[in-house]
């Protein structure tokens, strides 16, 4: 196991049990740089060997202002350095219909609305930080392969190239994804609803510049988007989140080239310019997936594990981080009340605070994927009515962008 080993006593969290993260993605490794401000001891198991391994090439995240605030807390901002691209346009445009709505950075009086980052290099960034952190033990490539229940806490099995260990924790927060095998074999439940996409994603070069424009254009099949990238090798680039029905993503990622990219231009149109080429191509099934419990005593989830959300608001890994904060400041909180980050209260108390924000991105993620994908002329009549809607109507125009840019002020 690679990162900063330690020896099978595992000291503790002030002096008893560390924190354990199963899953060091995005999630998982904001969370732990967060809980170790207010002095915990962390260990993150995470199954990939870094953040160039397979999985993390091709995803990029759009970024609120809000979480930049939080990654400039964490110190994780500035080593990403021209990483993060700015995000100064947005243009909203449904197919088939003319015009749109557009959001301009100025007209809020704001130098961005947001930043798209690609996940690999994020990922790097926050495993940089956490390995100048002497606070976390990173252990990488290692699997959690079990987890049982202990008093006043959890054991887990690792499995790792120095073969098979145990640890015990006082809180374990599995942050391991979607699928969260641990999770299941707790009995905890999800509930998921499939939207019958997959999203392809990809990186895509551009012809011109993008102007630091994202573009958003519902079709029949599903909103795609188009985020602005840095360039690199003197390439305009950007990245492409297609959304398809069920198997065509599939078939799409097969498709040659010289096919493909005139069918995307023909979906998009001449908005973003012309289309000269499209890197890997990776598909995600799209889906609402909610774990039926998020805590329970010495155990909490986060990320994915929690919930995953359809990408077409770009709220997914943006409602983690402020899970993320928010479990940290309530285990910080618990050290002033002499309490284990076990106890089930504190656990809660994360829980009721971030109950609201949880349930209001969830539910207008989906009410969002419901109005905007489909070709039932109400649907295309709402669309186009809500578009111009907020061309016309100044204040739901402000509401508007203040939802996407805006996120909950940073406590600490
Ligand atoms: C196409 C697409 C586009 C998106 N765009 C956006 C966007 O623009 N903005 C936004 O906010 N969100 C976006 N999202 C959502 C975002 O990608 C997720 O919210 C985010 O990836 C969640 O990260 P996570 O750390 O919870 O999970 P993951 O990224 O799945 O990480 C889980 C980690 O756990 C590890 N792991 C799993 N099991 C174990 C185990 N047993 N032991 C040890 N380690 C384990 C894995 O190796 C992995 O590193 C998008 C999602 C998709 C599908």
């Amino acid at each position: 196991m690679a990162g900063r080993q330690t020896n099978m006593a595992y000291g503790g969290t002030q002096g008893g049990r560390p924190i354990v993260v199963v899953g060091g993605g995005l999630a998982g490794a904001s969370f732990a740089l967060r809980a170790t401000r207010f002095g915990y001891r962390v260990i993150v198991v995470e199954a990939r060997a870094g953040a160039s391994d397979d999985g993390f090439d091709a995803r990029s995240t759009a970024l609120s202002r809000g979480a930049r605030r939080i990654f400039e807390s964490l110190g994780v901002w500035e080593p990403l350095g021209a990483g993060p691209c700015p995000i100064q346009r947005i243009e909203v445009s449904d197919q088939g219909h003319l015009g749109g709505v557009s959001f301009d950075h100025r007209e809020q009086g704001l130098d961005a609305l947001g930043y798209v980052v690609e996940n690999h290099v994020l990922a790097k960034a926050l495993q940089g930080r956490i390995a100048s952190c002497g606070a976390i033990e990173f252990l990488a490539p290692a699997d959690v392969t079990s987890a049982r229940p202990i008093a006043d806490g959890m054991e887990l099995t690792l499995r790792g190239k120095g073969g098979e260990r145990r640890l015990t924790a006082a809180l374990t927060v599995l942050a391991d994804g979607g699928r969260s095998p641990i999770a299941a074999s707790l009995g905890i439940n999800r509930k998921h609803k499939p939207y019958g996409q997959q999203a392809l994603v990809a990186n895509i070069a551009l012809q011109q510049s993008h102007r630091n424009t994202a573009h958003e254009r519902f079709t029949p099949n599903g909103p795609l988007a188009v985020l602005p990238l840095p360039m690199a090798d003197g390439v305009h680039r950007a990245s492409l989140v297609w959304t398809l029905p069920g198997d065509t993503a599939e078939e799409y990622t097969a498709l040659p080239e010289e096919i493909l990219l005139p069918r995307l231009q023909g979906e998009f149109g001449p908005g973003m310019g012309r289309v000269t080429g499209i890197g890997r191509r990776v598909c995600f099934p799209l889906q609402l997936s909610q774990a039926s419990e998020q805590v329970r005593p010495g155990l909490a989830l986060l990320g994915n594990a929690a919930h995953t959300l359809h990408p077409v608001a770009g709220q997914g890994f943006n409602l983690a981080l402020r899970d993320a904060m928010a479990l940290a400041e309530a285990l910080g909180e618990a050290i002033g009340q002499g309490r284990s980050p076990g106890d089930l209260a504190v656990l809660q108390d994360y829980l009721a605070r971030q109950a609201f924000d949880q349930d209001r991105t969830v539910f207008l993620t989906d009410l969002l994927v419901r109005l905007f994908s489909g070709q039932s002329a109400a649907r295309a009549a709402f669309r186009k009515l809500g578009l111009l809607a907020l061309d016309l109507l100044p204040p739901l125009r402000e509401g508007f962008v203040s939802n996407v840019t805006q996120h909950l002020p940073l406590q600490r």
